[in-house]
């Protein structure tokens, strides 16, 4: 689904090399961690998969679909159809309800307000939160809030979640209920890629890759 050949990226700025010859396939329903010392490269591999930013050079391929040359325009587009973004922060938006944050991607995509509240409201069932549904962000806890923002990351019908350092600013037990989620999602036969500091959380997927200084490096299981 997503194949990624001797992707480089050197930003202008510094010229500093940040992704060397990066190659990685993942399948349809893999579940993949991504660790790395911090400037290891870990954000800049994510905005290309998530296609926030374009490689120096190198081929990302997307169901076929050869992305590594789009215009930042056409990125945008693909990118809220085909990816769902998970962050340390949560990004949710605080003057909207729980079900609101999670119905706002498809408002984007020009889904009707009942349909999209309907899906929404699903969506927080899914993720044990249907009775949090009015609740704005701020009344919630860090691991409510979290996966709000997992039922917004799944609300488009993503090919892919990327998930960036999830678990970091939270409780132990809501670092465990999030990664039990992810494990629940991956049976349901969501693609997965987790990037994290925690080797706890890495050695849950499926697949492990490690990267060091722009190189990409799997791990066997
Ligand atoms: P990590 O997420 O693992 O901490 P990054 O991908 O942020 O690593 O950084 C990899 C390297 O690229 C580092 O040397 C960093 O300083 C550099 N870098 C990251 N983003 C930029 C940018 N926007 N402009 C210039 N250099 C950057």
């Amino acid at each position: 689904m997503i194949t990624l050949e001797n992707i480089c990226k050197i930003y202008d700025r510094n010229c500093v090399e940040a992704l060397r010859n990066v190659s990685l396939a993942v399948a349809d329903g893999d579940y993949l961690s991504v660790t790395g010392a911090s400037g290891s490269g870990k954000s800049t591999l994510m905005h290309i998969l998530g296609l926030l930013d374009a490689p120096t050079s190198g081929r990302y391929l997307l169901d076929g679909q050869d992305v590594s040359a789009l215009t930042s325009d056409e990125r945008a587009a693909l990118r809220g159809q085909a990816i769902g973004f998970i962050f340390q922060s949560f990004r949710l938006l605080q003057d909207l309800s729980a079900l609101e944050n999670v119905a706002l991607p498809l408002a984007f995509q020009g889904v009707p307000e009942r349909e999209r509240l309907a899906r929404a409201r699903r969506l927080l069932d899914a993720v044990g939160l249907a009775d949090r549904a009015p609740h704005r962000p701020r009344e919630l806890s860090g691991g409510q809030q979290q996966r709000v923002a997992i039922a917004r990351a799944l609300a488009a019908g993503p090919r892919v979640l990327l998930a960036d350092e999830p678990t970091a600013g939270l409780d132990p037990a809501a670092c465990r209920d999030t990664l039990a989620l992810f494990d629940r999602l991956h049976a349901d036969g969501h693609t997965i890629i987790l990037i994290t500091h925690d080797p706890a959380a890495a050695a849950r997927a499926a697949r492990r890759v490690t990267i060091h200084a722009g190189q990409l490096k799997e791990e066997p299981h």
